[in-house]
């Protein structure tokens, strides 16, 4: 169950979400991993809040280099260094607004996976992509750039998130069986690449327009193994709600 902040959260209101989140799964019944995913300037603040209540830490974002004339970038050491222990890659807002490509969310996951992190590779197609009948090639050429080069080994590591880009902040959410005909995609995909048995280990979440409501729905399909969710993870009390639901 990851939460993806986007750019909302200073440091102070970072501190004050996950004490509360922590405060509300305490008692709670859930077999998942929990992961927020706050702007960068305040993960340092979330790991520090986030001690002891079994809630980790991911960035939004990251570059393939370590360090040089890079303004604005964050390398996957830097990111290690402050706690943090997943990144979100590829996400359609990296994407599509600053035009992120298939090749760069592929070195991106390359530097990741030399290092500790847990990355989160994002994909998924356009409405009119979807409407064209693309939606197999579109997703198919993401999946394939993005792990060209990754080895059979680190997939008990590795996780995929499918979030349809015309589902993401819309309240338009996939029906849970048109979600889980992709994930199985992907997962033959990534069967494909680096054999059955390690693409049965990749975890692969749906995003778009989680909520608690539908929560539970999604996570009951054979593919779905967890979700990202963008606005309803915004509130320590709905996101709660759908870590709750998805069990
Ligand atoms: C997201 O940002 O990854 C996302 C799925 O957003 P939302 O849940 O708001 O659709």
């Amino acid at each position: 169950m990851a939460g993806n902040w986007k750019l909302h959260k200073t440091p102070a209101e970072t501190r004050a979400f996950v004490r509360e989140l922590g405060n509300r799964l305490v008692g709670m019944e859930y077999g998942s991993e929990v992961v927020v995913c706050p702007p960068s300037v305040s993960l340092e603040t979330a790991v520090d809040a986030a001690r002891g209540t079994g809630v980790a830490v991911g960035a939004q974002n990251v570059f393939w280099e370590t360090s040089g004339a890079f303004t604005g970038e964050t390398s996957s050491e830097m990111l290690e260094s402050v706690g943090a222990s997943h990144v979100i890659i590829g996400h359609s807002e990296r994407r599509h607004v600053f035009g992120e490509t298939n090749e760069e969310v592929g070195r991106k996951l390359r530097k990741v996976l030399a290092g500790r992190l847990v990355p989160i590779v994002c994909v998924g197609e356009l409405l009119e992509e979807r409407e064209s009948g693309r939606t197999e090639e579109v997703v198919g050429e993401q999946i394939r750039t993005a792990f060209m080069e990754t080895a059979p080994d680190h997939a008990p590591r590795l996780i995929v998130a499918y979030e349809p880009v015309w589902a993401i902040g819309t309240g338009r959410t996939a029906t849970p069986e048109m979600a889980n005909d992709v994930h199985a995609l992907i997962r033959r995909l990534l069967g494909d690449m680096l054999g059955r048995s390690p693409a049965d280990e990749i975890r692969i979440l749906y995003g778009g327009s989680v909520k608690p409501d539908n929560a539970s729905g999604l996570m009951a399909q054979s593919e779905i193994d967890g979700v990202l969710v963008g606005g309803a993870s915004l509130s320590a009390e709905s996101f709660a709600a759908i870590v709750g639901a998805a069990g």
